[in-house]
């Protein structure tokens, strides 16, 4: 089963987060999602609209230089940033298979870079700079049985932000992406 991602688009950090939200609201046990982005696209402003969404109280704040925060939350929420890590036999460090077994969320900033070494079953969010300076496009691709599942579910989910030319859910009435 092979989908295309959907295409969506902020036009601020507070979108983003909201649209974050969003996907959060669709988090399962066991999630994995990747952040991928250059610096300053905007995944920890992701990471912190998905943590307060569930229910995450405290700020969640980059975990560049600790590797890896945890947050409680409806589920745990295990937010990483391996951007840091020279070697992907670095990753074994992280006790990534502990927090998988936790049956939390994880929320891996520059994720792509460690796909060789993940279970091929996640949701990638891709953020890339759009044409105003506070223009995002975030185009979330579902990889694997768990997120393509719920695929439908996420292109309703992200209507509101979806972008004219993306795959989301059709018949949705995108409210602030009409123009471009
Ligand atoms: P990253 O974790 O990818 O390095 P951050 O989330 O830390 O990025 O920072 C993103 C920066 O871009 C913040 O300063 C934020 O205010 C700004 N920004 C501007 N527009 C957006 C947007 N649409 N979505 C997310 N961040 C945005
Ligand atoms: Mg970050």
């Amino acid at each position: 089963m092979s989908h295309g991602p959907i295409t969506t688009r902020t036009t601020g950090p507070e979108a983003t987060r909201q649209l974050a939200a969003a996907v959060a609201e669709l988090a399962r046990p066991g999630d994995v999602v990747l952040l991928a982005g250059d610096l300053g696209a905007g995944k920890t402003a992701f990471a912190q609209g998905f943590g307060s969404a569930l229910g995450v109280g405290e700020p969640i704040t980059s975990p560049t230089f600790t590797l890896v925060n945890r947050y409680e939350g409806r589920l745990p929420l295990h937010h990483l940033d391996v951007y840091r890590l020279d070697r992907l036999e670095e990753v074994s460090d992280l006790g990534l298979e502990e927090f998988l077994d936790e049956e939390g969320v994880v929320l891996i900033e520059w994720g792509d870079r460690i796909t060789p070494v993940l279970p091929a079953d996640f949701l990638e969010v891709r953020i890339t700079l759009g044409d105003g300076d506070d223009d995002r496009v975030l185009d979330l691709t579902a990889v694997g049985p768990r997120w393509s599942a719920r695929r439908r579910a996420l292109g309703a989910a992200l209507a509101p932000w979806a972008t004219a030319g993306g795959s989301g859910d059709s018949g949705g009435t995108g409210g602030e992406s009409a123009s471009c």
